[in-house]
């Protein structure tokens, strides 16, 4: 037999972005097409975001939303109408400027959001405080035209769902914009065993056109962080460029309230970058394609594929079990499901057979244990339980490993140059300060957490008294 190639991946220690790029490859989630920045997202990588919409999407129609379709592209003096939004958006718009031969009399942009076209048809259709609040989300393909781009973190072009809302109050919209950021730290946590930080941006890292912005941080691997979704409250001030009125019970005309909120392919990004060792990819079993993976072990001998099916249908009642019975070697078998993150791995064999049991492998551990056919099916379970848990409190180990508090800007500095990570530390507020050690450290301000200490009474760079935390980190 041709000796089958056996993938492997650079070592996260020796060059965690090569890493990267080898996972996303050889695990089969991508290919690079011959467009800049824009990706081809293959079966196993779709298979993966499938399942992730799929949760997400159930959880937005719990809490109330309605799935609707905008259109592509967005004319030029629609997405004018809002002035900050107009010039956070305009320097990454693609431009369609014809229409087969022919100049179009108007240009018109790629969605890189809709919140314009999402307001327009909002001031159709809203008159009356009996048509409030409206819920509305779209799953959609957006452009922005990013400088550098990475698989699933920056494309180009990337898949979401962007949530819009309008409500009658300030306050009801103030309450949708923390609900969806839960809704998002929710699938984060229980879904894909990764932990975040909750906390609000600050003026500078706030979305264009919003009042306020609230983020989910989480920490990767090698100590940077990532935006992994986004919630806003934009107040009145669409309403007020797009003229969104209703008339309340007294009569009154008066401005609707929004919000606007979106997930991403990045979080599959994360979802490598948390989860993922030298040996590949590693998927936590809810989200998880295929959680279990029998590999037959000598599968000529007679009864052993028999026996392998038989097991897949038993416990395809319990998981989401696969079978590999091409002729390829047990060993490349091996290789290719852990590199592929599946949770489980099953051998069987006519040893395994004679003695009614069989062997489960965790993909996590790597530790190795003999079942017993009487209690596979609830022996089963209990391991993808215990894996997903075990993801989710090393990744929130390594995140509490990894976040630090410092008083200094000297402490700052050292820090980020011994280890990165999340960086707690005092800041007054000022704008110039945060520009000051973004550009002098490159690390951003992440959020001010929700949960708030009190490290020091100074800011860390002007030593002037300061009320909020904010967390630091350099970032994808
Ligand atoms: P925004 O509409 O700017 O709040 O973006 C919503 C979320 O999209 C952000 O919180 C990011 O997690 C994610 N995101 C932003 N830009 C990109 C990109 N180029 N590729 C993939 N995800 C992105
Ligand atoms: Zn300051």
């Amino acid at each position: 037999m041709a000796k089958q190639f056996v993938k492997d991946v650079t070592a996260m220690d020796e060059d965690f972005a090569q890493w990267y790029t080898d996972v996303v490859t050889k695990a089969d989630l991508i290919d690079y097409s011959s467009v800049r920045g824009s990706m081809i997202i293959r079966p196993y990588g779709y298979a993966l975001w499938d399942n992730i919409k799929n949760e997400l999407d159930a959880k937005l129609k719990e809490t109330g939303h309605e799935n609707v379709y905008m259109p592509l592209f967005i004319p030029e003096s629609l997405l004018q109408k809002e002035k900050d939004h107009v010039e956070g958006f305009a320097p990454e718009v693609a431009w369609v400027t014809h229409g087969g031969d022919e100049k179009l009399q108007e240009r018109l942009v790629v969605r890189p959001t809709s919140e314009t076209l999402f307001c327009e048809h909002y001031a159709n259709i809203i008159h009356s405080y009996r048509d409030l609040p409206k819920l509305y989300n779209q799953w959609a393909n957006v452009v922005r035209w990013e400088k550098t781009t990475r698989p699933f973190l920056r494309t180009l072009e990337f898949l979401w769902q962007e949530g819009h809302t309008a409500h009658a109050t300030q306050d009801e919209a103030q309450e949708e914009t923390l609900r969806m950021l839960n809704v998002y730290a929710q699938i984060c946590e229980e879904y894909l065993a990764i932990p975040v930080l909750k906390g609000q941006k600050t003026e500078k890292e706030k979305f264009a056109g919003a009042e306020s912005t609230y983020t989910i941080e989480t920490l990767m691997h090698d100590g940077k962080a990532l935006q992994s979704g986004t919630s806003h409250n934009f107040g009145d001030g669409f309403a007020r460029a797009f003229d969104i009125k209703y008339l309340d019970k007294e009569g009154k005309q008066q401005f609707v309230h929004q919000t606007s909120w979106g997930f991403t392919t990045r979080i599959i990004g994360a979802l490598i970058m948390v989860h993922g060792d030298d040996r590949g990819l590693v998927v936590p079993p809810r989200i998880a394609p295929t959680q279990v993976m029998i590999v037959p072990i000598a599968q000529h001998k007679e009864g052993v594929l028999d026996f392998a099916y038989d097991l897949k249908e038993l416990l395809g009642k319990v998981a989401r079990v696969s079978i590999d019975a091409s002729d390829k070697k047990p060993g490349w078998k091996f290789n290719e499901y852990e590199m592929k993150g599946i949770p489980v791995r099953l051998e069987v064999g006519p040893k395994d057979i004679e003695n009614n049991q069989v062997v489960l492998a965790r993909r996590d551990s790597g530790e190795k244990i003999i079942v017993s056919l009487d209690e596979l099916e609830v022996k089963l379970p209990a391991m993808l339980e215990a894996i997903q848990n075990d993801l989710y409190n090393k990744a929130l180990n390594h995140r509490e490993e990894n976040t630090f508090s410092v008083q200094t800007f000297d402490a700052f500095k050292a820090q980020l140059e011994e280890k990165q990570g999340f960086i707690k530390a005092m800041w007054c507020g000022d704008q110039a300060c945060e520009d000051k050690i973004k550009e002098e450290t490159g690390a951003t301000s992440r959020c001010m957490p929700f949960e708030q200490e009190r490290i020091s009474e100074v800011c860390i760079c002007c030593s002037k008294p300061a009320e909020k935390m904010v967390v630091w980190a350099k970032a994808y």
